[in-house]
């Protein structure tokens, strides 16, 4: 996306780079010290009457909380994050990933804010989740031991009943997580359906016409396959630019 190149260019030396990893490391820290003493969540939690009183470091601090007290669960949300943080910053770089949790943040303050949503980092780890499903749909999990595409139409699944059920403000803090998504990923999405359409139409035009036509509209960088001849690989633009198909995307192998 051009503004976000744009963005890249004049503040992407700013980036914190494994930024989703320091995040997992400080609510790994945060889980243990709030077991020592309660009290510090209060003091990290981004709330209302907080910024009335000008303690504007919960804008920042309240992503550190983690939102489930169950050790196992806990684990099992770290190893996520650890492993699809990474992951996702080899195809976007540390910039883009930045800015996505950044976007997020923000979104999930308005809708705290305006709509009484809860300011949790649950949401913005989930918008994380669907964006590497999208990137690494068959990667394996290690616990549960599925492909991660499977995890993100459960987890879908059980938002949009929740969605459908649940308070406004509920509603808008989803909401604002998803926007972060389609923000990201819509362009990048709806360029490809319309070039899937396209081929369509030529693979009809050239049915009609019987023309040869060799002019592929997606080819991958590695193995030079085609969607012609193998009209089942999908391709994606690794951040160098490049088209790749899934099997030789760059990427920094996934720990979980
Ligand atoms: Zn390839």
């Amino acid at each position: 996306m051009k503004v976000i190149d744009t963005l890249e260019r004049h503040f992407g030396r700013f980036a914190i780079p494994n930024l989703i990893r320091v995040i997992a490391a400080f609510n790994a820290l945060v889980f243990v010290l709030g077991h020592l003493n309660p009290a510090l969540i209060g003091f990290l939690d981004l709330t209302r009457d907080g910024l009335a009183r000008h303690e504007y470091w919960r804008l920042i601090t309240y992503i550190f909380i983690p939102k489930t007290t169950n050790p196992i669960f806990f684990v099992l949300a770290l190893m996520w994050m650890w492993s699809i943080g990474n992951a996702l910053e080899a195809i976007w770089g540390a910039f883009k990933v930045n800015l996505f949790y950044l976007v997020g943040m923000i979104g999930t303050t308005l809708a705290a804010v305006f709509f009484g949503a809860e300011f949790s980092n649950t949401m913005l780890n989930l918008s994380l989740l669907f964006a590497f499903a999208r990137y690494y749909p068959d990667q394996m999990l290690l616990f549960p031991p599925i492909p991660i595409r499977w995890l993100a139409w459960i987890l879908l699944a059980l938002m949009l009943v929740n969605f459908a059920t649940a308070s406004t403000a509920y509603q808008m803090a989803l909401l604002a997580a998803m926007a972060n998504y389609a923000l990201f990923l819509g362009p990048e999405i709806i360029a490809q359906a319309r070039q899937g359409r396209e081929v369509t139409t030529r693979r009809r035009r050239f049915a009609e016409a019987s023309l040869p036509s060799d002019e592929a509209l997606h080819r991958c960088s590695v193995c030079s396959r085609s969607e012609q001849g193998n009209p089942d690989l999908e391709f994606r633009v690794g951040r160098d630019g490049n088209e790749y198909c899934m099997e030789h995307l760059p990427r920094r192998a996934p720990q979980v």
